[in-house]
């Protein structure tokens, strides 16, 4: 990994790395005695983890990528991050994103674009995906062992698309939030990136529990609850996979639609059954998650006013909210500006009505189209297991009972960075069409790539596409199980 983080540093995954190379070493060390003596601690104990930069650590700075973090050093280690120290696991940095996790493509950060680890067909520089592009990229190309990113509309799965490797979004609430920083905070997840399920699922182990000091994270009770839901659940095998019907849109591209069909006679082939089903939401989900999350954003970034954080402006200049704008107007990256003034806006009075609670109705039918397609009831709607019963009269609604979707991450492959250059910000929105649904929902959701050669138009570079497996909330384990199926 330290060999690889010199050879591949120009790819720009890492904001900061290896501050102290004797402890990283002496904290390998460490783990391989553990290991011959038979005491290892887990399956991640002396790998190295690279950490995306919005999540909080002592032994780095902390930049979000942004300008107005500058000099900011968090006092405390996010849960997760002591998490996965607690498992033996050891720091190797922290990677570049777009900037507070607004973007698609990882151009948006201070620190400069990521750069996917392959060139296009002629020689053109890709598109790692975003928001979490540098814990893609990082993994991608062995920097690190796996790496954390967040996903607050698919910033894990979608640069774990483009990237060709496995990215992970748990249910919302299981992994802590403490000490991750807030873009919006009823979506936001901390998400896994490794080379394949096997590793992902050891770094989901050290980090999925509940944890006091975030007031949203899901409480033993309702863990339990979940955990007896799923072992009543009646049929084990075969594994019933649902098609949304809605996301075969006409916009995907050739090669990925081809992808998805033989993964589905893969899954077939193993004995599992394949249905299609609806979910008529879906095509209001992006435009919701597009009101909702800068609404939250322009609400959770007030805080960056030049005292309490990092960079401020001149104080010379502090007087009738000068300090405030200065610090703002330099400090944000435009398209953090947009979304604040976007979700300002919507948060207003005279729009509040027409954006705002709109968007959250469209989010309930979001999570009711998804709570009607599967068979396992959704944990979170009982309030004791004789509800359940009631559960499964409100998923009746739907005829057909499914485990699990199956549908792409993402519409297309990854562009090139210079066909971005003068696009609208709708087209880098474009992106999360798959991927916004399952976060609004806060279900399990994994993207795990899917090999083709030669089929269909590859105009790209790459040889893998990202196939999505979303779940009911809390069955990450089986969005694990499936992705096992088409590694
Ligand atoms: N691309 C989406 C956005 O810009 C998702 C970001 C994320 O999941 N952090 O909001």
């Amino acid at each position: 990994c330290l060999g690889n983080l010199q050879r591949f540093k120009t790819l720009n995954a890492f904001i900061n790395s290896v501050r102290d190379e004797r402890a990283l070493l002496e904290g390998v060390r460490e783990a391989d005695a553990r290991r011959e003596l038979g005491k290892t601690k887990s399956a991640i104990d002396g790998r190295l983890i690279a950490i995306k930069d919005n999540i909080c650590t002592l032994d780095y700075p902390t930049t979000c990528a942004s300008g107005i973090l500058k000099g900011f050093q968090s006092p405390f280690d996010a849960t997760v991050v002591k998490n996965l120290q607690n498992s033996g696991a050891v720091i190797v940095g922290k990677t570049n994103l777009d900037e507070f996790g607004m973007g698609s493509h990882s151009n948006q950060s201070r620190f400069g674009v990521v750069k996917h680890i392959r060139a296009g067909l002629n020689g053109e520089t890709l598109s790692p995906g975003g928001s979490s592009g540098g814990s893609a990229v990082a993994v991608a190309s062995g920097q690190c062992h796996a790496a954390l990113g967040t996903d607050t509309g698919g910033s894990v799965r979608l640069p774990a698309s483009y990237c060709g490797i496995v990215g992970f979004k748990p249910s919302y609430g299981l992994v802590s939030r403490w000490g991750v920083v807030a873009y919006a905070n009823s979506l936001d997840t901390v998400g896994v990136l490794a080379g394949d399920s096997k590793t992902a699922k050891d770094l989901f182990d050290a980090i999925d529990g509940f944890d006091p000091q975030d007031p949203t994270s899901v409480p033993v009770s309702t863990r339990s609850r979940i955990a007896d839901l799923r072992a009543r659940r009646r049929r084990k095998a075969p594994l019933r996979i649902g098609v949304p019907a809605e996301y075969n849109v006409k916009e995907l591209s050739p090669v990925i639609r081809q992808t998805w069909l033989e993964s589905l006679q893969h899954l077939q082939s193993l004995g599992h059954e394949i249905y299609p089903i609806s979910l008529p939401t879906t095509q209001l989900a992006l435009s919701a998650y597009y009101v909702l999350a800068p609404a939250e954003a322009s609400s959770n970034l007030a805080r960056y006013d030049g005292v309490r954080y990092g960079a401020s402006g001149d104080a010379n200049d502090a007087v009738g909210g000068v300090l405030y704008a200065e610090t703002r107007g330099k400090g944000f990256g435009d398209e953090v500006k947009r979304r604040i003034l976007l979700g300002a806006y919507s948060l207003s009075a005279e729009a509040m009505d027409n954006y705002f609670i709109q968007a959250q109705r469209i989010r309930r039918l979001v999570q009711q189209d998804f709570n009607s397609v599967f068979s396992l009831p959704n944990a979170l709607l009982l309030t004791s297991y004789d509800d359940s019963i009631s559960g499964e009269a409100e998923s009746a609604r739907s005829s057909v009972k499914v485990d699990v979707l199956l549908c792409p991450t993402a519409p297309t492959l990854p562009p090139t960075l210079e066909s971005l250059n003068g696009n609208s910000p709708l087209d880098a929105y474009v992106n999360d069409v798959f991927t916004v649904p399952a976060s609004l929902a806060g279900l399990p959701a994994i993207s795990q790539p899917v090999g083709f050669s030669g089929k269909g138009s590859n105009t790209c570079g790459v040889d893998s596409v990202g196939m999505q497996i979303i779940a009911q909330y809390g069955d990450d384990e089986l969005v694990f199980d499936v992705a096992r199926m088409i590694e």
